[in-house]
């Protein structure tokens, strides 16, 4: 136990995952050090019923559901059981070894939207794909460009990947050809958590964002750069991606987040007015990539061009309404210099400087057993820095017929 503050995994920091109980079940549960806090074993013996009801579920949607009100008075709640001598014996029986439970995907997801916030990344991709026209679209400082991704393929942190097979034509063959994967990539994005239900035809503001974001997840949004060349124009990816994204089992809430905020980079031009307002903020949060035992880049979020509450307010500003669950994702995070991409179609910029490894080998793109590992961490009001949930991945085969 260690109810202190500015620790990794301290008092300031309780993210939410979901993990099996003895009995069968599975509920909800937070990280104080290394040890995990059943919070409907820990609500029922403090008689607290609604919060043994919420947090007694397989996941966190019907907390999710409740709002931003609920999501605050949880954590007070939490801050003061943890912190509470009386009732340590309480704690201590709602505790276990974190390595002696088994975490599920946290939060059952609804829309998933996949954004594209990094200029860097932007513009790296963009000299890679199409090197004989501008790196940027023409929209891209305009709005928070983004697709709709696939929700029932975002799977937890440690599942296998299992290499996609498809269509790939590269620019000298005569004709497409089908088959594995063979330019198998990661993207380290940052992914958060939607709760509070809108109607449809109604859209949320820059400032009216915070009451919506429940938290933050990082995220591997795997991609197949082959099929995803061939396949994206003109309506963007597809099945270069939809094959499975890895989600961190433990979602950081934003109340642990204050602060991390920072200012976004300057955004010029200035945004159109839905895209202003005080909620505007950016992220201080490092990002670190671990390719096997090497780590091979560390990109800073707090340069993200694109503030996630710019991100929601784009996503409605339609009418599309927002369902609890709803998870979107930053892009890629990257950052400035070379060390700070997010993804090895830029570290190794597109095969030509393939990336070394400490034993020796070099990648340009993944190979199967590849485990790719992906943590942050962000600063605390003390001066420490909390951890964000890692999320971890290993490549298999591509699996034939
Ligand atoms: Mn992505």
């Amino acid at each position: 136990m260690n109810a202190v503050a500015n620790e990794p995994w301290g008092i300031d920091n309780l993210p939410y995952g979901v993990a099996d109980t003895p009995d069968g079940g599975a509920q909800v549960v937070t990280r104080l050090g290394d040890d995990v806090i059943e919070l409907a074993t820990l609500a029922k013996s403090d008689n607290q019923r609604k919060w043994a009801r919420t947090f007694g579920q397989s996941s966190l949607n019907p907390f999710i559901a409740q709002g931003h009100s609920s999501w605050k008075a949880a954590r007070e709640w939490l801050h003061a059981i943890l912190q509470d001598d009386a009732r340590k014996d309480l704690v201590a029986a709602a505790t276990k070894p974190l390595g002696d439970v088994d975490l599920h995907l946290p939060v059952d997801i609804a829309d998933y939207v996949d954004f594209y916030a990094s200029e860097q990344h932007a513009t790296n991709v963009g000299s890679i794909f199409r090197p004989d026209s501008d790196a940027l679209t023409p929209n891209w400082k305009h709005l928070p460009i983004g697709y709709h991704g696939r929700s029932g393929t975002v799977v937890v942190s440690g599942t296998d990947i299992v290499r996609p097979v498809g269509q790939r034509k590269g620019k000298d063959d005569p004709a497409p050809v089908f088959g594995p994967c063979v330019r198998l990539d990661i993207e380290a994005e940052v992914g958060f958590v939607v709760g509070g239900e809108t109607e449809v035809g109604t859209r949320v503001s820059v400032d009216e964002a915070g009451e919506h974001l429940f938290g933050v997840a990082l995220f591997n949004d795997w991609s197949a750069r082959d099929i995803q060349a061939w396949e994206y124009v003109p309506l963007g990816p597809f099945l270069g991606k939809s094959f499975a994204s890895s989600l961190s089992p433990w979602i950081t809430p934003m109340a642990a987040l204050e602060a991390a905020k920072a200012a976004l980079p300057t955004q010029d031009p200035k945004p159109l007015d839905y895209l202003q307002g005080e909620g505007a903020f950016g992220l201080d949060l490092e990002l670190e990539v671990r390719l096997n035992d090497t780590v091979i880049s560390r990109p800073p979020y707090k340069e993200m061009y694109w503030s996630p509450a710019q991100m929601l307010a784009h996503l409605t500003v339609n009418g599309a309404s927002l369902r609890d669950g709803d998870l979107f994702a930053s892009g890629t995070v990257s950052g400035d210099s070379p060390d700070q991409c997010g993804s090895l179609l830029e570290l190794a910029w597109s095969g030509t400087r393939p990336v070394k490894l400490s034993d020796g080998t070099t990648r340009s793109f993944l190979q199967d057993g590849d485990t790719v590992t992906i943590t942050a961490t962000a600063p605390t009001a003390g001066g420490g820095r909390l951890a964000l949930g890692e999320v971890t991945g290993r490549v298999t085969p591509a699996r034939e017929g």
